[in-house]
C-alpha cells in the first residue's frame, strides 16, 4: 500500500473526532402545532390558536417515517444527540473519502493515457 503520512494524519484526526461524538439520535426533532376535535375550541377560531407546540422525534425505520412525541424538556435535551448524529455522518463521509484518495495518490494505480 502507498499510504502517506498525510493520510495517516487525516485518519487519526477523524478517529479522534469520532471518539468525541457521544450519544446520537437519527432523524430530526420538529415542533407541530395542532387542531383538536372539540368544536368551538380556540384552535378552530379564525385565525386559529393552535395547540402546542408538541415536539416530535421523526426518523425512518425500514423505509417508513416513524414519529414519537417528546416533552419540550426532552426535545431540548435530546437536540444535541441529533446534532451529534449529523457530525457522525459528516465524519463517516470524510473517512469514506479518504480510502479513495489513497488509491488516487498511489503511483501504482494505472492511469488512462
Ligand atoms: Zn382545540
Amino acid at each position: 500500500m502507498q499510504i502517506g503520512p498525510e493520510h495517516y494524519a487525516e485518519q487519526a484526526r477523524i478517529a479522534a473526532e469520532l471518539a468525541e461524538v457521544g450519544f446520537v439520535l437519527p432523524g430530526s426533532l420538529n415542533p407541530r402545532r395542532l387542531t383538536c376535535t372539540h368544536a368551538g375550541c380556540h384552535c378552530h377560531d379564525e385565525p386559529p390558536q393552535l395547540h402546542g407546540p408538541y415536539w416530535y422525534w421523526t426518523r425512518k425505520v425500514a423505509a417508513k417515517t416513524v414519529s414519537k412525541m417528546l416533552s419540550a424538556e426532552q426535545a431540548e435535551e435530546y437536540q444535541s444527540f441529533i446534532a451529534n448524529e449529523r457530525r457522525l455522518r459528516g465524519l463517516v463521509r470524510e473517512l469514506e473519502a479518504l480510502g479513495p484518495s489513497i488509491i488516487e495518490a498511489d503511483p501504482r494505480t494505472p492511469r488512462r493515457r
